[in-house]
C-alpha cells in the first residue's frame, strides 16, 4: 500500500466523479430499462421463432449477455408455459438461486410463486410456478422419478461448456427424450466456442450467436513467478483502489477460507492507509454465503467509493457483476479431482486453463475498456495451463453417477450417448464400489439395496450407511451424523480467537473419533432448544446447523416413504460405528508402524488432520470420510473401529486370511483387502456391455 500517501484528496474525488458519471455509475437504470439494453434483447423474436421451429436450440453468448435471465422469460411471455413450466438447469446452487431472484425480480413476483428454484435440499417452488431454476443434479433426479419430465415444456441446459457430469448425463438422457416426446424443447448454452461439436451431437441443430458486446482488456502478466499470490493479490488490489480511476475490481480465489483471509487482510490493511483515502467495499463471493451476503455483491457501490469482489470461479462465468474494470486472476482454482491413487474424489487446488484465464479476463471488458493483471507470467500461461478445463466426467468418480443411471433403467453405459464417454476404467472403477457397498449384483445389475440407496440424494458410502443403521438400530443417529457431512464445516474457527474456539470445541471431542463429535455437536444444540445464541458462544455456525437440521428432516423424509423405521442407539455408540463401517469400509486406513496410516484399498500413506479428536490418540484402525490434501494427505472425519467389523460388514472386499496362509507373514497382518481396483467380478468381463 501506501502509493498514495500524500495524494491529494480534493483531486482523486473529482477525477473519481468525473470517470464515474462517465462510466453511467451514478445514475441507476429502472429494471425495465435494464432488461431493453441487454444484447440479447435484439434477438428475442428470432429466439422464439427458433424455439417454436426446432426441437434442440444451441445458444452461445458471451456471459452477461442475458441468457440465463432472459430466455426463460421470453419463453413465458410468448406462452410456451401454457403446457408445462420452464426449467433451466445451472451447475452451481448459487447460480441457480441468485439468477432466481433476479428473474422474481424483473418478473415483479414473490421469489417461489411464478419463477422459483430447486437445490438439494432447499426446494423453493409451489404450485403457481411456471419458471424453475434449478441444479442440473436436481433435473437428474426428476428424471429419476419421471423419465418423461411430464412437468416441462421446455428445458433449458445452461451453461453447458461447463461440462459436469450431471450435464452430461442429462444430454445423453434428453437426446433420448426429444425422441419420445415431440412436443418438448431443449435449449443448450454455451459461453464459449464448443458450440459446433454441441450442433452436432444435439442432431446438427441451428446455432443462435449473441453478437458480443465487450470491450477491450489489457492484460499485465507478472515477470517472475509470485511467491506468495495471495499476498501479491492483496498488494494490487491496494494499488489499483489507489492509483486507478473509478471502476470496481473483481479477485479471483480458490475457496471459502482463502477468501475470508484475504477479506480480513484488506479490511486490515486499508485501515493503515491515510485517511484521505476513499473507502474500498470488500464482499466476499462464494457458493456458502448467506442470500443476504450475496445480494450485496451486485449492488453498485456507493459514489466515490469503490467495491472488490473477491469470488470463487463462481463469478468466471455463473454470476455476472456489472461495473467491473478491473480482473485479478492469480490462476488457480479449486476442482474436484479423481486421484487413482485413493481412488477417490478430492478437492484441489489447480492451475486454471488458459479458457478460463481468457474468461476471467473478459469480466473486465463488459462496460468499458478494462484491465486484467494475471499474476503469472506470460510463459506459464502458455506452457504450463492446458487450453481448456478437463470435463468433470473425465476427472471423478462415477459411483453415483452409475448408481442414477442403473436406477434409470439404463443398463448398457459404455453405449449410452455421451458427447465424451468416461473411461472403462473409471467406470469399471466405479461399478466394483457399488458391488462392494451390495448396490449391484454379480451381473452387474442394480439389487434392492442398490435401488433404495439411489432414492437418497446421497454418495453412495452415505445412502449405504443410512440405510444399514436401519438394521443396526442406530438410524437416528446415523440420520443426524449423515446430515451434518452434507453441510459445510460447522466450526468456527476466526483468526483471532482460534484457540478460545478450538478450547469450545474439544468440549464436544468424543474419544471414538469424529463422526460422534459431530453427533454431539447437534445433540447439544437440540438440548438448547436450537438455539442461535448457543452456536454463537460455542464457535459453531449457526446458518449452518441450522441447515443440517433441513438435510435432517428431508432425508427423515425420505426414509418414512420407504418405511424406513427411525431407531436410537441410546449411548450404545458401537453400533453407529458399525453403521459407518458398513458404508465406508473402503476408507479404511491402519496404523503404519513408520509413519501416519496406510489405507487398505490402495496402501497409500495418509495422516489423521490436526482438527480431529484422534489427532494425538491414533488409534489402529480407523475409517474416514475424506481426503483432503494440503501439505500432506489428511483423512478428515475419522472414526476408530475394530477391524473385525470389516469382514463382519464387508464380506464382498475383506476376507479373514487363513493362519497358514500368513504364517510366513508377521502374526498381526490378519486382514487383507480383496479389492483389485480393475479387476470387476469375471462376469463383468465376459460381458462389457453391461457398464
Ligand atoms: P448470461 O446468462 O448471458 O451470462 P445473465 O442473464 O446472467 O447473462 O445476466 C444478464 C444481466 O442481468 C447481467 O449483465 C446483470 O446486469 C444482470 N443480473 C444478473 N443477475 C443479477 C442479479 N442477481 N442482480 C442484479 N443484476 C443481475
Ligand atoms: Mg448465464
Amino acid at each position: 500500500g501506501g502509493a498514495a500517501a500524500g495524494a491529494d484528496e480534493g483531486e482523486w474525488k473529482a477525477k473519481q466523479r468525473s470517470t464515474a458519471i462517465a462510466r453511467g455509475k451514478i445514475s441507476t437504470l429502472s429494471i425495465r430499462e435494464q432488461r431493453e439494453g441487454l444484447p440479447i434483447r435484439k434477438l428475442r423474436d428470432e429466439f422464439i421463432a427458433a424455439v417454436r421451429a426446432h426441437q434442440v436450440l444451441v445458444v452461445v453468448g458471451e456471459t452477461g449477455s442475458g441468457k440465463t435471465t432472459q430466455m426463460t422469460q421470453y419463453l413465458a411471455e410468448a406462452g410456451f408455459t401454457a403446457k408445462g413450466m420452464i426449467g433451466c438447469t445451472q451447475p452451481r446452487r448459487i447460480a441457480a438461486s441468485s439468477v432466481a431472484e433476479r428473474v422474481a425480480e424483473e418478473v415483479g413476483c414473490r421469489l417461489g410463486q411464478e419463477v422459483g428454484f430447486s437445490i438439494r435440499f432447499n426446494d423453493v417452488t409451489s404450485p403457481e410456478t411456471v419458471i424453475k431454476y434449478m441444479t442440473d443434479g436436481m433435473l437428474l433426479r426428476e428424471y429419476l422419478m419421471d423419465d418423461e419430465l411430464k412437468r416441462y415444456s421446455v428445458i433449458i441446459l445452461d451453461e453447458a461448456h461447463e461440462r459436469t457430469i450431471n450435464t452430461d448425463v442429462l444430454f445423453g438422457l434428453l437426446k433420448g427424450l426429444v425422441k419420445r416426446r415431440p412436443d418438448l424443447r431443449v435449449i443448450a448454452t454455451s459461453a464459449t466456442l464448443d458450440s459446433d461439436k454441441f450442433a452436432e451431437y444435439w442432431f446438427d441443430c441451428p446455432v443462435m450467436r449473441i453478437p458480443g458486446r465487450t470491450f477491450p482488456v489489457t492484460t499485465h502478466y507478472v515477470t517472475q513467478p509470485a511467491d506468495d499470490y495471495l499476498e501479491l493479490a492483496i498488494t494490487t488490489v491496494l494499488r489499483i483502489h489507489v492509483t486507478k480511476p473509478a471502476g470496481d475490481i473483481l479477485l479471483f480465489l480458490t475457496g471459502q477460507e482463502e477468501i475470508d483471509d484475504a477479506c480480513e487482510k484488506l479490511n486490515s490493511r486499508m485501515k493503515a492507509l491515510p485517511a484521505s483515502i476513499p473507502e474500498l467495499l470488500i464482499l466476499p463471493a462464494y457458493g456458502a454465503l448467506p442470500a443476504e451476503m450475496q445480494s450485496k455483491i451486485f449492488e453498485p457501490a456507493p459514489a466515490f467509493t469503490r467495491k472488490v469482489v473477491v469470488a470463487t470461479n463462481i463469478a468466471e462465468a455463473s454470476l455476472t457483476i456489472d461495473g467491473v474494470y478491473y480482473v485479478i486472476d492469480p490462476g488457480f482454482c479449486k476442482l474436484k479431482v479423481f486421484n487413482a491413487k485413493t481412488g477417490m474424489d478430492a478437492l484441489q487446488v489447480v492451475p486454471i486453463s488458459q479458457a478460463s484465464a481468457k474468461q476471467r479476463a473478459g469480466r473486465a471488458g463488459r462496460t468499458g475498456p478494462g484491465e486484467c493483471y494475471r499474476l503469472y507470467t506470460q510463459d506459464a500461461f502458455k506452457t504450463e495451463m492446458l487450453p481448456s478445463t478437463v470435463p468433470e466426467m473425465q476427472r471423478s468418480n462415477l459411483a453415483q453417477v452409475v448408481l442414477n443411471l442403473k436406477a434409470m433403467g439404463i443398463p448398457d453405459l459404455l453405449a449410452f450417448d455421451w458427447m465424451d464417454p468416461p473411461a472403462p476404467a473409471t467406470l469399471a472403477e466405479a461399478m466394483q464400489n457399488l458391488f462392494a457397498l451390495g448396490a449391484l449384483d454379480e451381473e452387474g445389475l442394480l439389487t434392492r439395496l442398490g435401488r433404495r440407496m439411489a432414492e437418497f440424494p446421497l454418495d453412495p458410502a452415505l445412502a449405504k450407511t443410512l440405510i444399514a443403521s436401519v438394521d443396526l438400530g442406530c438410524s437416528d443417529e446415523i440420520l443426524t451424523v449423515v446430515s451434518m457431512l452434507s453441510v459445510d464445516n460447522v466450526f468456527f474457527r476466526p483468526k483471532d480467537r482460534q484457540s478460545l474456539a478450538d478450547q469450545k470445541h474439544s468440549k464436544f471431542h468424543q474419544p471414538e473419533g469424529d463422526h460422534l463429535t459431530l453427533l454431539c455437536v447437534y445433540q447439544a444444540w437440540k438440548d438448547s432448544g436450537f438455539a442461535n445464541a448457543w452456536c454463537f458462544e460455542n464457535f459453531l455456525h449457526g446458518r449452518t446447523m441450522r441447515k443440517a437440521h433441513d438435510v435432517r428432516k428431508q432425508l427423515l423424509s425420505i426414509m418414512d416413504r420407504h418405511r424406513l423405521d427411525v431407531i436410537s442407539s441410546g449411548k450404545d455408540f458401537t453400533r453407529v460405528r458399525r453403521a459407518l463401517t458398513s458404508g465406508f469400509f473402503t476408507r479404511a486406513a491402519r496404523k503404519d508402524p513408520v509413519e501416519g496410516y496406510k489405507t487398505l484399498s490402495h496402501g497409500q500413506t495418509v495422516f489423521v488432520h490436526p482438527s480431529s479428536s484422534l489427532f494425538q490418540k491414533g488409534p489402529d484402525w480407523v475409517i474416514y470420510h475424506e481426503l483432503v490434501l494440503t501439505t500432506k494427505e489428511y483423512m478428515r472425519s475419522v472414526t476408530a473401529i475394530d477391524p473385525k467389523w470389516l469382514f463382519e460388514l464387508a464380506p464382498r472386499h475383506f476376507r479373514k486370511v487363513d493362519t497358514h496362509e500368513i504364517s510366513r507373514r508377521k502374526r498381526r497382518e490378519k486382514i487383507e483387502p480383496l479389492y483389485d481396483r480393475f479387476n470387476p467380478p469375471d462376469t463383468w468381463r465376459l460381458s462389457k456391455r453391461l457398464m
